[in-house]
């Protein structure tokens, strides 16, 4: 019964200048959100709002989970739309609409017209009356409330008639463009996904990095990042996926350092070759899903320790005052958890000590670093130089 879609979003944060900016981000982001819907679509603004007209059969669902995805939508509204074959016709259909949509029980209603094309015969107001005796007439359990209606029902003349009173919440957020571009580091887990999609929320485009440790991590294992990228990059918009060969850093360090150490050290050493990717790729942060307190190397010391190799790009950690619990649930919610949760194993784990340090002095780690001098900067160079770059979404 829907042939067009009217889109709202949250009028705050676009005041002035950034308004075009905000509508064409916006626009373009709906645009790629249904280029793997089924159907024909038309995006376009106008003021204040974005139009979605379709052509000929679409498929309704597929194009309401695709828009429940686009961070900037505050919210969706589906609309009839007719052609203007005279008022009682009108009448007519929509009271088969409403009929459809609320087959039973005892609603309050409102009838919102606006007459946008002036040569219509009702003016708005006349419509209002009009239409709201039909309803009455054809509903009597229904009832008007001008306050706090159930159904607002709208009606707009344009060239063509438009008629609305489903209002079905959007994603909120700003749409992907907004916000410059940022580097995730992208575990298998189920944190990294999640801390993802809160940056693409803000408007944050990303990049990705995963480090990998073949053979002792498996293709197994990277396949699960890349679907977790591909699901990711259903709110992000595509993205690069830097893959990072990690074993002969990680062999090193073991070799080299305090194997209670190894995993901050291991750690720093991403965070450092996570920067340098990002400013090549003119990234403006890295992005990680470290939450205080969750495992030894995310105890406050062990954040300044990863923290302090980081030069010049700040780091954002959006779960860091996160439970668990509520990571999980975000994680449900954007649809990462089932694949998050498949046992693959994890470049971090595979050398874990038995008692990590939980609380890394800087000064000791650094001058344990010094241990790595030697081969160190060559083995950065080549993880760097020989990454794979895999194109998501
Ligand atoms: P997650 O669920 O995201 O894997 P975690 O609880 O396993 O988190 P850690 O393994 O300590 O936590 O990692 C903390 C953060 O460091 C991750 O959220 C991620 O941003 C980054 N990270 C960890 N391992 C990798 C990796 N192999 N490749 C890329 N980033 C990683
Ligand atoms: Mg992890």
């Amino acid at each position: 019964m829907f042939q067009a879609f009217l889109i709202k979003y949250a009028e705050i944060a676009i005041k002035g200048k950034n308004r075009p900016l905000f509508e064409d981000a916006l626009v373009k982001q709906i645009r790629r959100a249904l280029k793997a819907v089924d159907g024909s679509f038309h995006v376009y603004k106008t003021q204040g709002r974005v139009h979605i007209d379709t052509e000929g059969e679409f498929d309704y669902n597929g194009t309401l989970a695709a828009l429940k995805k686009v961070y900037g939508i505050s919210s969706i509204h589906p609309v009839m739309v007719l052609e203007d074959e005279g008022f009682d016709e009108l009448k007519k259909r929509v009271i088969a609409y409403l009929a459809e949509l609320y087959p039973d029980g005892e609603h309050s209603f409102k009838v919102n017209a606006r007459r946008a094309r002036k040569n219509y015969p009702l003016e708005s107001m006349e419509i209002n009356a009009a239409m709201g005796e039909a309803v009455l007439e054809a509903f009597p359990a229904f009832h008007v409330d001008v306050k706090s209606p159930e159904i607002m029902l709208r009606i707009e003349v344009r060239e063509k008639i438009y008629v609305y009173s489903v209002d079905i919440p959007g994603a909120g957020g700003m749409p992907i463009g907004t916000g410059g571009k940022a580097m995730l580091l992208l575990s298998g887990g189920i944190d990294s996904p999640v801390a993802g999609a809160m940056m693409a929320k803000r408007g944050v485009s990303l990049n990705a990095v995963y480090f990998h440790a073949p053979p002792y991590t498996s293709e197994r294992a990277r396949q699960k990042v890349e679907d977790l990228a591909a699901i990711v990059s259903g709110y992000s918009g595509e993205l690069w996926l830097h893959v990072v060969n990690f074993t002969e850093i990680q062999k090193y360090i073991y070799e080299k350092c305090p194997h209670d150490e190894l995993t901050i050290i291991m750690r720093r050493y991403m965070m450092r070759i996570a920067e340098r990717i990002a400013l090549e790729q003119d990234c403006l942060a890295l992005v990680t899903g470290e939450s205080v307190g969750q495992v030894a190397s995310q105890t406050m010391q062990s954040l300044m320790a990863t923290n302090e190799v980081c030069e010049q790009l700040p780091v954002f950690r959006p779960l860091i005052a996160f439970d668990k619990q509520e990571i999980v649930q975000r994680a449900y919610a954007i649809g990462t958890y089932e694949t998050s949760i498949l046992p693959y194993e994890d470049c971090c784990t595979i050398w874990v000590a038995k008692h990590p340090v939980t609380k890394p002095s800087v000064k000791v780690i650094r001058r344990h670093e010094e241990y790595l001098k030697d081969g160190i900067d060559e083995m950065v160079e080549r993880a760097v130089n020989g990454r794979d770059v895999v194109k998501i979404g």
